[in-house]
C-alpha cells in the first residue's frame, strides 16, 4: 500500500493541524487563548515533520551534491518519499490520498528542502501541477488523475510559462480551438518543472482569440496526458541551480485534448491556474525557510569549529510567515496578500542567508567541496518561479491599496 508511513500516522487519530476538524481547534485555541496565534505544532504534526527531517538528513543530504553535480532526476529519492508518504500529502483522501493541509504540507517541504532543494521542487512540482485539479477538478477527473498518483510514484506538471510569456500569464499564445468533443493545442511552454518526467500536465491555453477578451474568460485549463501524440518535450534546461529538477521546454503541435479534460468550463482557466497559487506559494516560502535554515546550520557549524564567530539568530519570522500564509487558507480565507508576503520574504532571505553562509566560509565558500555554493545557486530559484519577486510585491502592494478602498 503506497504511503505507508505517514498514512498511518494520519489515521491512527489525531487530526493534523491546519486540516479541518484541527483548524477549528487552532481558531478556538486562538479565540479563546490571550496570546494570540498560536503556531504549536501538535504531536502528530511533530511526528510527521521528524519522519520528513530524518528522511531528509539520511537519504537527501548525502545524496545532494553528487545529483547536483550530474543533474540526474533523483528517482530512488522521489520513490522512497512516495512509500513514506512524503509527497502528494495533499491529495484528499476520497482519490486515495492523505487529506493533508497546505500548513502540513509546509512543514514537510522545510525539511525535504533542507536536505536539497533541486528534490524537493522535483516533489513540490507535483503539488503545482495537482493543485488546478484539486481545485477545479469533476469527480471523475480528481479519481482518474489524482487516484492515479496515490497507486504508483508518477510525476505531473503545471503548464502555464511560454518563451513569451512568464510573468505576463494574459500573454500566453498556446491556442486551443474547439472541434467536436475534442480541442487541439499548438504551441509553446518553457521552463515546465518535471516537464520530461510527468505522466500528465495542467495546461493553459488561450480559447478565445479575441484580444479584447479579459483574462478571466479568454483561457482554458485542461488535463493533458504526456503521451498525447503531438507533444514533443525539449532537452532538459542546464539551470543554475536546483540542477537536478526537471526543467523544459514543451511543444504542442495539433495536440487533440478530450473535452472531458477541461477544467470546470471553457474560459475558466486563468482564475483555477492563479489560484493554485494561493496554495502552492505557502510551500515554496517553506521550501526557501528550509535552505535558509541549513545555510545557517552550515555556516554556525563552520565558524564556531574555526572559532570566528558567535551565535546566529534563528529564522524564526521566515516560519511565522510561511505558517501564517498556509493557516490562512487551510481556514478557507482568501490568502492571496500572505502567501505573496511569504514567498517574497522568505526567497529574499534564503538568497541573502545562503549568500553570508557562503561568506562565512570564505575561500572554501566559493568551492564545491562545501555545501554553501550549491546552497547560494539553489536560492536564486526562490525570487524567480510561482512569480517572481517583483511580482509578489505588485500582488502585495495591490491587496495591501485594497483593503483600503473596500
Ligand atoms: C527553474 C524554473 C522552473 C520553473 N517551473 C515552472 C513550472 O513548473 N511551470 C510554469 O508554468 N512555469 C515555470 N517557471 C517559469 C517561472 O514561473 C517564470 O520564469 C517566472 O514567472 C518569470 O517569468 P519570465 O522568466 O518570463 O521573466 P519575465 O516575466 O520576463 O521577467 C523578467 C524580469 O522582469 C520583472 N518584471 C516582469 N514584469 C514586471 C512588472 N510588471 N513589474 C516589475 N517587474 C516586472 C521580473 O520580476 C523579472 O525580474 C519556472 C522557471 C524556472 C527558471
Amino acid at each position: 500500500m503506497f504511503n505507508k508511513v505517514l498514512r498511518a500516522t494520519v489515521r491512527s487519530g489525531i487530526r493534523l493541524q491546519g486540516s479541518s476538524a484541527a483548524a477549528a481547534s487552532v481558531e478556538a485555541s486562538h479565540s479563546g487563548s490571550a496570546t494570540g496565534y498560536s503556531f504549536e505544532l501538535t504531536d502528530q504534526q511533530k511526528e510527521f515533520q521528524q519522519l520528513a527531517r530524518k528522511f531528509a538528513r539520511e537519504e537527501i543530504v548525502p545524496a545532494a551534491a553528487t545529483y547536483d553535480r550530474t543533474g540526474e532526476y533523483p528517482v530512488p529519492i522521489i520513490k522512497k518519499a512516495w512509500e513514506l508518504g512524503l509527497m502528494n500529502g495533499h491529495i484528499p483522501q476520497e482519490y486515495g490520498g492523505m487529506g493533508l493541509s497546505i500548513f502540513d504540507n509546509c512543514l514537510i517541504t522545510e525539511e525535504l528542502a533542507y536536505g536539497c532543494t533541486g528534490v524537493q521542487t522535483a516533489i513540490e512540482a507535483n503539488s503545482l501541477g495537482q493543485m488546478p485539479v484539486i481545485l477545479a477538478g469533476s469527480d471523475a477527473q480528481k479519481s482518474k488523475y489524482l487516484g492515479r498518483m496515490t497507486e504508483e510514484p508518477l510525476m505531473c506538471a503545471y503548464c502555464v510559462t511560454e518563451p513569451g510569456a512568464g510573468s505576463d500569464v494574459s500573454g500566453i499564445k498556446t491556442r486551443a480551438v474547439k472541434m467536436g468533443d475534442e480541442y487541439v493545442v499548438n504551441g509553446q511552454k518553457m521552463w515546465i518543472t518535471n516537464g520530461g518526467k510527468a505522466n500528465w500536465y495542467f495546461l493553459l491555453a488561450r480559447s478565445n482569440p479575441d484580444p479584447k477578451c479579459p483574462a478571466g474568460k479568454a483561457f482554458t485549463g485542461f488535463i493533458v496526458e504526456a503521451d498525447t501524440p503531438g507533444i514533443q518535450i525539449g532537452r532538459k534546461e542546464m539551470n543554475m541551480g536546483q540542477r537536478c529538477s526537471d526543467t523544459r521546454g514543451i511543444t504542442f503541435e495539433d495536440v487533440r485534448i478530450p473535452k472531458e479534460n477541461v477544467l470546470i468550463t471553457e474560459g475558466a482557466g486563468f482564475k483555477i491556474a492563479m489560484g493554485a497559487f494561493d496554495n502552492t506559494r505557502p510551500p515554496v516560502a517553506a521550501g526557501a525557510t528550509g535552505l535558509a535554515q541549513r545555510a545557517l546550520d552550515e555556516a554556525t557549524t563552520y565558524a564556531l569549529e574555526r572559532k570566528t564567530f558567535g551565535k546566529f539568530n534563528g529564522l524564526q519570522n521566515l516560519l511565522m510567515a510561511y505558517q501564517r500564509s498556509a493557516w490562512e487558507v487551510d481556514q478557507g480565507r482568501r490568502n492571496t496578500y500572505y502567501a505573496s508576503i511569504a514567498k517574497a520574504f522568505a526567497g529574499d532571505i534564503a538568497n541573502q542567508v545562503a549568500t553570508d553562509a557562503v561568506q562565512v566560509f570564505g575561500g572554501n565558500g566559493f568551492n564545491s567541496e562545501y555545501p554553501v555554493e550549491k546552497l547560494m545557486r539553489d536560492a536564486k530559484i526562490y525570487q524567480i518561479y510561482e512569480g517572481t519577486a517583483q511580482i509578489q510585491r505588485l500582488i502585495i502592494a495591490r491587496e495591501h491599496l485594497g483593503r483600503y478602498k473596500k
